[in-house]
């Protein structure tokens, strides 16, 4: 018996019984610890994404229809709170949280049927090829061209903080088909081989020393029409619908993952005798305020999605929650720590190699990515409490 037969209600069980099912497969199939070399890393990821797609325990809020399980709300709790109690791999690349919902929105049946399946089973990582050096927050002056030659276009220009861009097969890419100035007016949306000829990847180095993002480089690129997602210079409603669950997508998952990491390090903080102190004790109890709001809050955007058919403002509170919530946990966990905390992971008395310190570095860009903060300020200023449009953005 697959999943779907199970949750379609050939087997009537409670919700508790999906959970307990659920536990029973991550824990049976779970992949192992990382190997340390990036392609073996790669391959144990795809692999564990494969299981999940095979058993028909992928794509929790998917249509069944392109492999997804469709659940009802209460399950897709469920799902993000015991994925991130297994400690399994997460999704590979951006293509689930963002660009799966418009093509599940927009797509032709054909498109549905040749991309989406291959995205969520890992066969295939999507990355996002929305931001130039020009265009970040204000996004419609971006300037990579693609002109039309018969049943190609020819597609020039430069993206750059395309995450997971190094290992990515499709870049979902934001183009400017309209006259330079046709801002919203004139932006096509086309899936893009990323190993056409013409691709350039060259990685950017960020503070962890990592290099997640890339900046992308089109010379000529030929893209198939039949890959353009809904019509020539008409890109910008899917663009909306992508950008809404770029910033919802992550919620849920974030919250029970958090939920974790928050009680991992009270256990540091009560192995190395730091909660007798009151201002840490106090600390702890404002961010277990602070996770549990979060929770609540990622709740309401995945009911807004089930309800509503898009996550709404209620993915901009997400965002600034978990984004200050990620960027206060690991400065506090650093100060806790103390000198130990700074050290670097290749340093003998480094504190759990060096994973907050990490965190800490990674999480400065929190409130850039996905959106920055001032932009999701905005969005709540305009859409939850109805102040007048910023000038700068474009109209809704
Ligand atoms: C870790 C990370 C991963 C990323 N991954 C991707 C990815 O995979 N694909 C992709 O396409 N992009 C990605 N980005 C890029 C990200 O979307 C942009 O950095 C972001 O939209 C901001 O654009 P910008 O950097 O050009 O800054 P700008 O838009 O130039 O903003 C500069 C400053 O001005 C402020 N500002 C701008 N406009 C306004 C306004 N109207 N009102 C108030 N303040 C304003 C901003 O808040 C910011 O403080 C990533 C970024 C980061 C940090």
């Amino acid at each position: 018996m697959t999943i779907h037969e199970a949750e379609s209600g050939t087997v009537d069980g409670t919700d508790e019984d999906f959970r307990a099912r659920l536990r029973d497969f991550l824990a049976a199939h779970h992949p192992g610890p990382p190997p340390k070399e990036p392609e073996a890393r790669l391959a144990w990821q795809k692999g564990w994404l494969a299981t999940l797609f095979d058993h028909g325990f992928a794509g929790p809020s998917w249509p069944q229809e392109y492999g997804g399980m469709e659940l009802p709300f209460a399950r897709q709790v469920i799902y993000q709170e015991e994925y991130a109690r297994a400690r399994v791999p997460g999704p590979l690349g951006t293509g689930l949280g963002i660009v799966a919902p418009a093509i599940i929105k927009y797509g032709t049946a054909e498109q549905k049927q040749r991309w989406l399946a291959p995205m969520l089973r890992g066969d295939k990582v999507w990355a996002q090829g929305f931001s130039e050096p020009g265009a970040g927050s204000d996004l419609p002056s971006l300037r990579t061209s693609a002109r039309r030659e018969g049943d190609v276009y020819v597609v020039n220009g430069q993206k750059v903080w395309t995450s997971h861009a190094r290992i990515a097969d499709v870049f979902f890419t934001l183009v400017r088909t309209g006259a330079p100035d046709s801002r919203q007016r004139g932006i096509t949306y086309l899936m893009i081989d990323a190993h056409a000829p013409g691709v350039e990847v060259r990685p950017l180095r960020d503070l962890t020393g990592g290099a997640l993002f890339a900046e992308v480089f089109f010379d000529d690129v030929r893209v198939p029409v039949a890959d353009r997602m809904g019509e020539e210079n008409e890109g910008w409603p899917l663009v909306r619908t992508s950008l809404g669950h770029e910033r919802a997508a992550g919620a849920m998952n974030q919250a029970a993952l958090y939920r974790r990491v928050l009680t991992e390090l009270e256990e540091l903080a009560r192995e190395r005798g730091l909660l007798q102190d009151a201002l840490v004790r106090d600390t702890f109890a404002d961010l277990e305020i602070r996770v549990r709001l979060m929770r609540y809050n990622a709740q309401r955007t995945i009911s807004d999605i089930l309800t509503k058919g898009e996550p709404g403002a209620a993915s901009s509170v997400s965002r600034l929650l978990v984004t200050a919530f990620e960027q206060d946990l690991h400065e506090f966990a650093v100060d806790l720590l103390g000198a130990p905390g700074l050290l670097d992971r290749s340093a003998p008395l480094a504190v759990q190699k060096a994973r907050w310190l990490n965190g800490f570095l990674r999480t400065r860009a929190s409130t850039i990515g996905a959106g920055t903060r001032e932009i999701h300020l905005n969005t709540v200023a305009e859409q939850v409490l109805g102040l007048p449009h910023d000038p700068a953005m474009p109209p809704r």
